[in-house]
């Protein structure tokens, strides 16, 4: 990506493995929400795309040549992908706090300068460390996910137990459809998903959703939930969206949890009720340990993502898999397929 909607495919020479370095074939990258901001709009947020970047964080490969001094780690193991390598040395990393490295090298990454480079080619060279190995089985495809199913796990692991509680998740894209699964195996009592596609809500309703609302269509629909001081515990916010917001406030419960998985530039919260009810209000950034308990609920099918897979394409039709993923009416997870 060189710009605001200026990308293009290039030919580049790809260096040997180095000591603990492998040589990875890449299989499918996932287009995630953040690849499409930098691309549509020049960045999200605070985060401003300044350099050429290579977008993806989110793949699974094939290891085709093994460097020096790498362990547990073969010629033609598939692996999954993880896009993270904090430093392990700073304040942050010492405390645990993985995902606040101020050193953080994330692929695909446009947060410091110089820009890391991500995962959307044939070939690269990956640290060892950075490639979990599975099964040779394993659906490459659907472990491409493991990256948004770690954001879920992450975002899940800060809410808190989940089993027995009323659930609301904001916005039926691929975070919010994962949200559900997650919270579908950690034993929720209800979860409701609202949307503003139905037929992304129909995936909702696969990953484990007890109710899919369209709030476009049925906005009354949640007038229920408001009365007496709400109805929810906890709400996975995945819109971002000022009104999605809104309506999560207005309908939890007092002291319930709002969990902002969603991001955006500057957005309209609702302070005073979020005051009122005494709302924790709770961030969610990345994962940490959790990309490899993705990777394992992937591999043993306990969290079946394959629902959210709406669209292959190869990088040739890059430009037509960025236009459909960008589509929420057409679609929910939109892949490339690499040679
Ligand atoms: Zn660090």
């Amino acid at each position: 990506m060189y710009g605001k909607n200026d990308l293009k495919v290039e030919q580049d020479e790809v260096h040997l493995p180095k000591r603990g370095q492998v040589l990875v074939r890449l299989a499918y990258g996932g287009i995630c929400g953040s690849d499409m901001h930098y691309l549509a709009d020049g960045g999200i947020g605070t985060i401003k795309v300044q350099e050429p970047i290579i977008l993806g964080h989110e793949a699974s490969g094939r290891i085709i040549k093994v460097g020096d001094s790498v362990d547990g780690l073969e010629h033609d193991d598939l692996v999954a992908i993880n896009p993270s390598r904090p430093c392990g040395l700073c304040k942050f990393c010492t405390e645990g706090l993985f995902m606040h490295c101020l050193e953080m090298r994330f692929n695909g990454s446009a947060i410091r300068l110089p820009h890391q480079q991500g995962l959307f080619r044939d070939l690269m060279v990956l640290e060892a460390s950075q490639c979990i190995r599975v099964p040779p089985d394993t659906d490459l495809a659907a472990l491409a996910c493991s990256e948004p199913l770690a954001v879920c796990l992450h975002a899940a692991k800060m809410a808190g137990t989940l089993s027995g509680k009323r659930v609301l998740i904001t916005g039926a894209g691929p975070i919010g459809a994962l949200c559900t699964a997650v919270a579908a195996k950690s034993g929720a009592d209800t979860i409701i998903v609202t949307d503003i596609y139905d037929n992304t809500l129909k995936i909702a309703k696969e990953m484990g959703a007890t109710e899919c609302i369209n709030v476009a269509l049925h906005p009354d629909k949640m007038e229920r939930y408001t009365e007496n001081k709400g109805y929810f515990d906890t709400v996975f916010e995945c819109s971002a969206v000022s009104s999605a917001i809104k309506t999560a406030v207005e309908t939890l419960l007092p002291r319930g949890c709002l969990i902002q998985v969603g991001v955006a530039g500057d957005t309209p919260v609702p302070i005073n009720a979020i005051v009122a009810k005494e709302i924790k209000f709770q961030g969610i950034h990345r994962f940490h340990e959790e990309f490899n308990v993705a990777v394992r609920a992937i591999t043993n099918n306990n969290v079946d993502v394959r629902p959210i897979l709406s669209g292959v394409f190869e990088l040739k039709d890059i430009e037509k898999a960025f236009s459909i993923a960008m589509d929420r009416s057409k679609s929910v997870k939109v892949q490339l397929k690499f040679n």
